[in-house]
Parts: C-alpha cells; sequence; structure tokens
C-alpha cells in the first residue's frame, strides 16, 4: 500500500472536482471512480472524462499525477431505492426528517467499492466530498458514518486505509473559495462551465454560479455559495477621506 497513491470519489460535481484537485496538490499519484447508480442527473458521468481533460490540460503541475478513471456500474441500486434521485418522485421533505432524495446506503456502497479498488491498486488514501456543514442531513455523509466505514473497512480487508473529507467542516461558500486556493480562476471557471450538481439534470440554463434549474436544493446550496463565495471577494469600500 503506497503512501502517495490516491483515490477520488468523482462524480463529476463540484464537490467532488474541488476534491479533485485537493488530492492533486497532495498526493504524486491520484485516481478517479465513479459510479453509475441509476441517478437520474447521470448527466453528472458526462461531465468527468471533460473536467479530467480540463484540469490535465490547464494545470502542468497537477497533470503528472492524474492517473486512471473508474467508472463503476452500481445500476442495481437504482432497482433497490424508491427515491427522488433514482425514480420519477417528487423532491420534499420525507415523514422521516430525510428529503426524498436520500439514497439508503449509497455513501457506504461507495467507499466499500473505493476500497475494494484502492486495495487492488495499492492506493491508501481515499477521498470524499462528505459535508455536514451545509448539508440535506444525509446520515451517510456524517464525520461520524465516514469515520465508522474507515474502521470497518480497514479490519474487514485487513488494511490501512485513510479516508480523508476535506470538506466536512467547511460550507459551500468555502467549498468556492477552496477550490480558488487551489487552482486560482482557471479551477473556478471549469467548475462552473464543466461541473454538473442540479438535480434534475439541467443543463440548458447557465448561471453565474454554472448550470442548473435553479431551484432543485443542490441548485440552491450551489447558487447561494456562490454567491457568498463573491461577495465576499468584492474589496471593501476604501474609507471615507475626511
Ligand atoms: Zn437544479
Amino acid at each position: 500500500m503506497n503512501d502517495d497513491r490516491a483515490l477520488v470519489l468523482f462524480s463529476g460535481g463540484q464537490d467532488s472536482t474541488t476534491c479533485l484537485a485537493w488530492a492533486l496538490d497532495l498526493f504524486e499519484h491520484v485516481e478517479t471512480v465513479g459510479f453509475d447508480y441509476g441517478q437520474r442527473h447521470v448527466v453528472e458521468l458526462d461531465c468527468r472524462p471533460n473536467i479530467r481533460a480540463k484540469i490535465e490540460a490547464e494545470f502542468p503541475a497537477w497533470a503528472p499525477a492524474l492517473g486512471e478513471d473508474h467508472l463503476i456500474d452500481l445500476k442495481v441500486m437504482g432497482q433497490i431505492s424508491d427515491t427522488a434521485l433514482t425514480k420519477e418522485i417528487e423532491i420534499e421533505m420525507g415523514e422521516n426528517g430525510l428529503p426524498t432524495t436520500f439514497v439508503p446506503g449509497r455513501n457506504l456502497l461507495f467507499l466499500t467499492f473505493a476500497a475494494a479498488i484502492a486495495y487492488r491498486r495499492g492506493i491508501k488514501h481515499i477521498i470524499g466530498g462528505m459535508c455536514e456543514t451545509d448539508f440535506s442531513g444525509y446520515p451517510d455523509c456524517r464525520d461520524d458514518t465516514v469515520k465508522a466505514m474507515q474502521v470497518a473497512l480497514n479490519l474487514g480487508m485487513d488494511s490501512r486505509f485513510v479516508l480523508h473529507t476535506p470538506l466536512m467542516w467547511i460550507d459551500k461558500s468555502d467549498t468556492w473559495q477552496l477550490a480558488s486556493d487551489l487552482g486560482d480562476d482557471a479551477l473556478v471557471e471549469i467548475i462552473i462551465e464543466d461541473t454538473h450538481t442540479c438535480y434534475v439534470a439541467d443543463r440548458t440554463n447557465r448561471h453565474s454560479w454554472g448550470y442548473g434549474c435553479g431551484t432543485c436544493p443542490a441548485c440552491e446550496l450551489r447558487r447561494n455559495g456562490h454567491e457568498n463565495y463573491r461577495q465576499r471577494r468584492v474589496p471593501l469600500p476604501a474609507p471615507d477621506l475626511v
């Protein structure tokens, strides 16, 4: 197991693209894994190769570290989940206090499959964009869940994986800021133009923060985060000279 090798859970969205940049900045060899789980916004999977190609072209310092991409067929998840992300179900708050977009077990399976790939490829570090700061309440995005998975995976595979979640304690505006810190305006531009977040797969409406319907919970989070990030970047007005 190699300490310089990392695997990023890379969906093609804003968060996982920022995680990919974070990993490329830190590790010598970074592979990516994506999952086709029957998501309605499967368009995000089409974004993945474009994002990788642009990062490779525009960031010569990171390009040599960018390794293989893995796309895993997990359509079986769509068969066993009745959720607004995998079926034509209204996005709303469920009786259990969780939005209907919650796909039970999704991150648990993603991490398990990622670890199985990492095991085979001698990769020690696994990076995911889970965040419990401004999340939708998904219990599998919580830090406790990820830490428990790290223990379970290491016990079950007799390994020493380290699970990293660089976005866990920051909000969406900080995630925009992190992208800017890592890759400046060039990376922010790739995130706006090439990543996909919208739950209903809208890529026809282009906003200042990227493509999307503008009203689903994922678009709202992304838009509000971008607004706050932009406001923070506006320099303070010069004090009045008397
Ligand atoms: Zn949307």
